[in-house]
């Protein structure tokens, strides 16, 4: 089985609101995506299909093809639209990216020539996107930025070993990063709100307890966090994971990018069920 993906593009408007709700609960639950006027994304999908490579062509299926499906569809569909004004499917369902990651789905799932459809994922922004994967619930990630000192050192290391294995990340003075933190959840989306959780309580926790805890600190000085432990991106993730999963039971994932180069990600046993390792 070979897997592929292939990106296409459209651009909606929409607004985030329940009828029945005032005014003030929408703003309370939505903030500016209630604004009753309507706002907009440019979205990217990405399609990604498998299926036996074809002996003949080489391939799983002609891109052409996808594009002709996946694109026809957008452009009959979505694309230049109101969602809530004018696709029927979100006449009773918000738009958010979750709900449209579903239509997506439930849309393409039969239609795709001669492959299978393995994974839907759509980015509203550089810092939002949802999926779906074959088998699996809907994810949705979203993307934070900090920035940190450390200095990398083993407690259980000589200094010379220290200076041999981490080099110039155990001067001791420390450097810094620009962090970015990748939180995915996952779970059904609400049937009212269209939300796995509400963004304003995901932003709120993991502000609360990872951008006010490291943002603009040194590690190894400023935390308790790594006052023993070794700041290496590895462990920051575990911490990162075990400081979110006790007020994100909907947490799957926590993927930090060190630098544009180094990335780490990791998922813990859901909180309560279990030790991490
Ligand atoms: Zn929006
Ligand atoms: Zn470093």
């Amino acid at each position: 089985m070979v897997y592929m993906s292939r990106k296409l593009y459209f651009s909606a408007a929409h607004v985030y609101r329940v009828p029945s709700w005032s005014q003030e609960e929408n703003e309370r639950v939505f903030g500016p995506c209630s604004n009753p006027s309507g706002h907009g994304h440019d979205y990217t999908l990405e399609v990604m299909v498998r299926g036996p490579v074809d002996e003949r062509s080489g391939m799983v299926v002609n891109i052409t093809e996808v594009d002709r499906v996946v694109g026809s569809f957008l452009d009959r569909e979505l694309d230049g639209k109101f969602l809530d004004r004018e696709v029927p499917y979100f006449s009773e369902r918000i738009p958010t990216t979750e709900n449209l990651v579903t239509y997506l789905w439930e849309s393409l799932e039969g239609g795709m020539p001669g492959c299978e459809l393995h994974r839907i994922r759509l980015r509203e922004n550089p810092y939002l996107y949802s999926e779906k994967e074959r088998g699996s619930m809907i994810k949705l990630t979203r993307k934070y930025h900090f920035c940190t000192a450390h200095r990398l050192h083993a407690a259980a290391l000589s200094d010379e070993e220290n200076l041999r294995l981490f080099g110039k990340c155990n001067n001791p003075h420390g450097h810094g990063h620009n962090y970015y933190l990748e939180v995915t959840v996952e779970g059904t989306p609400d049937p009212v709100t269209g939300m796995i959780i509400n963004l304003t309580d995901l932003d709120g926790a993991v502000n609360r307890e990872i951008i006010k805890r490291f943002d603009h600190k040194n590690l190894n000085l400023d935390t308790v966090e790594f006052r023993e432990l070794n700041p290496t991106s590895e462990n920051f993730v575990k911490v990162i994971w075990d400081l979110l999963a006790p007020v994100l039971p909907q947490l799957s994932k926590v993927g930090l990018y060190e630098t544009e180069k180094n990335y780490f990600e990791y998922s813990g046993a859901p909180y309560g069920q279990g030790v991490t390792a």
